[in-house]
């Protein structure tokens, strides 16, 4: 079966080759990922069954085309990332509704996630309540935890923006983050009898472990309530949260009690940079591997999800649970630099996320009862173009880790304006049990159902 000698092209026509002869095999197999037992992987997690636990890895705005430029850059056209390397991969739909229900064929992380977090499709803007009536739909965290999992969110962004926030809270519009950001949110406010901010809910929530960036809205004071005119970070320690800000208290603290690390005012500062894409192009550049803005201190990504997954079973083991753990893990700001047209920003913080991913499947590997899920939440606007190619908008050329020439175009709005979202599917990959069930085309919606079954929890 083991054949190393075979390019990876090669590996992977072999494969079709088979899944031809077998004709009734309708699966689409990833077998150019290098590890020679592929296919057995394959045959496993074709099983359904049972998760102990899942990790679920979102890539902000990392379509196709992000994955490619990283891929390209940090391991080459023929390399592949950490991401590209499990059994299973499909394509998901992103679209998001209109307040009629009717489509709205390009989302925002808020919808989006509100899709995977509750099944139920939303208008942009909303976190996980419904797009009509705007009420709230249970959330994939919140069925976990009433079972008996413990539950976590990482993320490189503020821990109050749309991807962490729909997992935690239900709120009108996606701003309002802190006690004093709920000018859109009337009927969510706590003098209107609803829930609070984002950062309220959140800890009111008990998540177990929360980590991210967004300091500035848990510093917000609380205007209403039990815990009126504290911040919002007291009263995360009122509830009995553990509170950390740096690297050093991360790896100092215990399971037992909630953790709430609030790594940056906003978001976590990205890991690379370089020059962003210009009008008429760049000279060719190389990125630079350390930001200067990133102060010391600041955890990495994949350090924040190895910690987490620590944490969660920490509290497991001390509350005597036979449940395993629901963790969510978000490479924010690949989305955010590629609104800014910055190529290096983007790329370094895909790898970053990657290492993220290496570090689910390398726990995954010991622990095969976790379903393993890694996709983005919708793609985003970064394009590899030909050199030759002149582009009306931004484009930037960079010099691979190959030694050669990239070049990568931004055109989704006027330059100078916030680069857009796109519309296209993206890719699904995922390993373990349900596994199976990114196969083929799905619809984002869809992969609630296959946490949900996953876990054995019902709504
Ligand atoms: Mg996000
Ligand atoms: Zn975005």
């Amino acid at each position: 079966m083991v054949r190393p000698h075979l390019s990876p092209t090669r590996r992977r026509l072999t494969v079709a080759a088979a899944v031809v002869a077998a004709s009734a095999v309708a699966v689409t197999v990833t077998a150019s990922a290098g590890a020679s037992d592929t296919r057995d992987q394959a045959r496993r997690a074709i099983q359904g069954g049972k998760a102990k636990n899942v990790i679920l890895l979102i890539g902000d705005g990392m379509g196709d085309s992000e994955i490619t430029l990283a891929r390209d850059y940090t391991v080459g056209a023929n390399g592949r990332l950490d991401m590209d390397k499990f059994p299973l991969t499909g394509a998901y739909t992103t679209y998001s509704v209109h307040k009629d229900g009717t489509p709205d064929y390009v989302t925002d992380s808020a919808a989006s996630g509100s899709g995977w977090a509750t099944g139920v499709k939303t208008v942009n803007g909303r976190i996980s309540k419904t797009p009509g009536s705007d009420k709230a739909v249970p959330t994939i965290l919140e069925l976990a935890q009433k079972k008996g999992y413990a539950t976590g969110s990482v993320t490189t962004a503020e821990l109050t923006d749309a991807t962490p926030a729909v997992l935690a809270s239900h709120a009108t519009d996606r701003s309002c983050q802190g006690p004093a950001d709920m000018a859109k949110c009337p009927t969510d406010t706590i003098a209107a009898g609803g829930p609070g901010s984002i950062a309220e809910q959140s800890v009111n929530h008990k998540v177990d472990v929360l980590l991210g960036g967004g300091r500035q809205r848990f510093d917000q004071k609380v205007t209403d309530g039990k815990y009126k005119g504290l911040t919002v970070t007291q009263q995360a320690k009122r509830l009995g949260y553990q509170v950390i800000t740096d690297d050093r208290q991360l790896r100092a603290v215990k399971g037992g009690k909630p953790v709430l690390g609030l790594f940056a005012p906003g978001n976590v500062p990205v890991e690379w940079t370089g020059k962003a894409a210009a009008k008429g192009g760049t000279e060719p550049q190389r990125c630079t591997t350390a930001n200067p803005g990133r102060p010391a201190g600041t955890p990495a990504l994949q350090d924040q999800a190895s910690k987490a997954i620590k944490l969660l079973e920490a509290k497991q083991k001390a509350t005597k649970s036979k449940r395993g753990f629901f963790l969510q893990i978000e490479g924010a700001s690949i989305d955010k630099q590629d609104h800014a047209a910055d190529p290096c920003g983007q790329i370094g913080e895909t790898a970053a996320f990657d290492r993220a991913v290496k570090v689910a499947r390398a726990y995954a590997a010991k622990h095969p009862d976790t379903l393993v899920v890694t996709t983005a939440d919708h793609a985003h606007t970064s394009q590899i173009v030909p050199l030759d190619a002149q582009p009306p908008g931004l484009s930037s050329t960079l010099v691979t880790d190959e030694g050669q020439q990239l070049k990568v175009n931004y055109s989704t709005n006027t330059p100078g304006a916030s680069q857009e979202h796109t519309g296209t599917q993206v890719r699904i990959a995922a390993q373990g049990p349900q596994a199976y069930r990114v196969l083929g085309v799905t619809n984002q919606t869809d992969l609630f159902g296959t946490v949900r079954d996953a876990l054995g929890l019902r709504r």
